[in-house]
């Protein structure tokens, strides 16, 4: 009776809101004043129409997961770790300011008590995509207050500098072990002017002991015995502040209809000096099919790094072991990863112990790919794109790259070797690494797609739609910013394929043609250029390169102009989720 009545229940979800609606009422409206936010003694900074601009650059978007032949055991253990996940939600908000969460909760109040003014709803609206009162579109600006948000969110003391930062670990270096890692706080100790670093175990206590029984309790109704083993490792790991054997469990979950992440993890938080991690959880359903069939691409991984374009003379490096890959619905998210624009895919744990013991896990988040393609790739595509080509921008196509993207990370020179002394590729081009990584991975998975093509993996079609696609994939995600790494490295193949005639864009109609039959040539050399800067180490290539093709062409700005009316990006709702909670 219960599994029926959560059929109907999930059947109503699915048919009721599996399209997306607008979260707030966006009419114009007067300004009100703003109580809640006025005895806070905040100001909000935008005007109203632009905060309801703000707001309709992330669509609320559904996620209903069908949970049908679910036990109540798998119920149970989903409700727990919802529960654990909040947690990791609210240890988030304290990560990124020191008061976010006050102002939010205080919002939330007055939106349950009916006294928010349109302002304040909108500021409360966005606080929930942003997790705070800084746009994450828009370099941290302030909507809200008037000063900036630190370089250091609330990991290190507020005014502290980069500069400061290594001054002191060169002069106190028993401290630099602590100092550098991902899982303390740095604060100055009360009343001096020295620095200490407190564990997240001591710093959250409060929030990681509950998390830590929230997990405890969901291992107990866990379908298989690995993930039992990484949850109760998990929860030691929020108290005993180590991670390793946890992260090194994690990879090694399997047989579980679920998967899950929970903890500390990305460092992109931290803009100081990206060394500490930020709280998430990602709880989603595994697609078994959708897996096995990801899963077959590896068996062509070693043949593809050795016909990579690459120089035979620069592919003496070492490479991390193959890695699992998951296909999966996102049930639940928190943290880190909720906040601005949503992820697609990861690849994890970080801790490069680990990952070169045991390897690392890559998840694809089917549901989340797919929205994002219906709601942002597939219109951006008609705007952009001459309408003969718009058919050609397939699912399949953005959803594969997705995941030959990722596999990219994992090849061509990691471990190398400049100047006679062993380093990585990472601290070789030290800023210029993220962009340059990202551009690689998005060039070196477009000459995969060739490569599966020729294998009979995918049908001969499948370049041609990625040509086209990768074009409306540049106009997606360099509205995230060209500063961002994606953005960046987005905007350096756009400039790239455009010189090489790929792209042909018509100021007069303001739609670009894709030239298909150049694009494998301008790929095979792109990937050539990027991997040759990396096994090299060359920093100062890596500069020139991207001096000559990271900046944004003024049609490209025009078209960008044109694609308002499109969301940047979207906000889950997790609907299933919810029901669970209820029932
Ligand atoms: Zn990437």
């Amino acid at each position: 009776m219960r599994h029926f009545r959560w059929l109907l229940l999930m059947v109503a979800v699915f048919l009721s809101t599996s399209c997306s609606k607008q979260g707030v009422e966006l009419k114009p409206t007067m300004v009100e004043p703003a109580g809640v936010l006025n005895e806070l003694g905040h100001m909000v900074r935008p005007t109203l129409v632009q905060l309801e601009r703000m707001n309709q650059q992330f669509r609320d978007m559904e996620f209903p997961v069908l949970l049908v032949g679910y036990t109540e055991r798998d119920r149970n253990f989903l409700r727990h770790l919802i529960k654990a996940a909040d947690v990791m939600d609210q240890l988030f908000w304290q990560q990124v300011s020191s008061d976010g969460w006050k102002i939010f909760q205080a919002l939330n109040r007055g939106q349950r008590q009916g006294i928010l003014s349109a302002e304040e709803k909108l500021v409360q609206r966005l606080m929930s995509v942003h997790y705070g009162r800084f746009d994450r579109l828009k370099e941290h600006q302030p909507f809200l207050g008037g000063d900036h948000k630190p370089l250091g969110a609330s990991y290190y003391p507020e005014d502290f500098t980069k500069t400061a930062f290594e001054a002191w670990v060169k002069a106190h270096p028993d401290q630099k072990e602590q100092l550098e890692n991902e899982y303390t706080v740095v604060r100055y100790q009360p009343g001096t002017s020295r620095l200490s670093t407190i564990p997240y175990a001591v710093q959250y206590r409060d929030g990681l002991k509950l998390a830590a029984r929230y997990l405890n309790e969901a291992a107990k109704y866990a379908d298989s015995s690995s993930m039992k083993a990484f949850l109760e490792a998990r929860a030691n790991a929020f108290l005993s502040n180590s991670y390793r054997f946890s992260d090194e469990l994690w990879v090694k979950v399997e047989g579980s209809k679920f998967e899950v992440v929970i903890g500390p993890y990305e460092v992109y938080e931290d803009r100081l000096m990206n060394y500490k991690a930020a709280f998430q959880a990602f709880i989603t359903v595994t697609d078994p099919l959708l897996t096995a069939k990801l899963g077959r691409v590896k068996g062509y991984l070693d043949d593809m790094e050795k016909q990579i374009p690459l120089g035979d003379q620069y592919r003496d490096y070492e490479r991390a072991k193959g890695s699992p890959i998951f296909a999966v619905d996102l049930l639940y998210s928190a943290g880190d990863t909720r906040a601005g624009v949503q992820t697609m895919a990861f690849n994890l744990p970080n801790d490069e112990y680990v990952r070169e013991k045991v390897g690392s896990k890559k998840v694809l988040l089917r549901n989340i790919i797919e929205a994002k393609f219906r709601l942002l790739l597939k219109p951006i595509s008609q705007v952009v794109l001459v309408e003969r080509q718009q058919a050609l921008v397939s699912r399949d196509s953005f959803f594969w790259h997705i995941l030959l993207h990722e596999l990219s990370h994992g090849m061509g020179p990691g471990i190398i070797t400049v100047g006679g002394k062993t380093t990585t590729v990472s601290k070789a081009l030290k800023n210029l690494y993220a962009p340059l990584e990202e551009l690689k991975a998005e060039a070196m998975g477009f000459w995969m797609v060739d490569y599966l093509v020729r294998a009979g993996f995918f049908p001969p079609s499948m370049l041609k739609e990625t040509a086209v696609a990768s074009l409306a994939g540049f106009f997606r995600s360099v509205r995230f910013g060209a500063e961002q790494a994606h953005g960046a490295s987005n905007l350096m193949y756009f400039n790239y394929f455009k010189q090489a005639g790929v792209y042909q864009c018509d100021s007069a109609t303001q739609k670009c043609v894709v030239d298909v039959d150049k694009f494998l040539p301008a790929v095979i050399a792109l990937t050539g250029e990027v991997l040759t800067i990396e096994a090299k180490g060359d920093y100062q290539a890596a500069a020139d390169f991207k001096a000559r093709y990271g900046k944004m062409p003024a049609e490209a700005k025009e078209m960008i102009a044109r694609l308002g009316h499109i969301p940047v990006d979207i906000r889950p709702l997790y609907v299933t989720a919810e029901l669970l909670e209820q029932e």
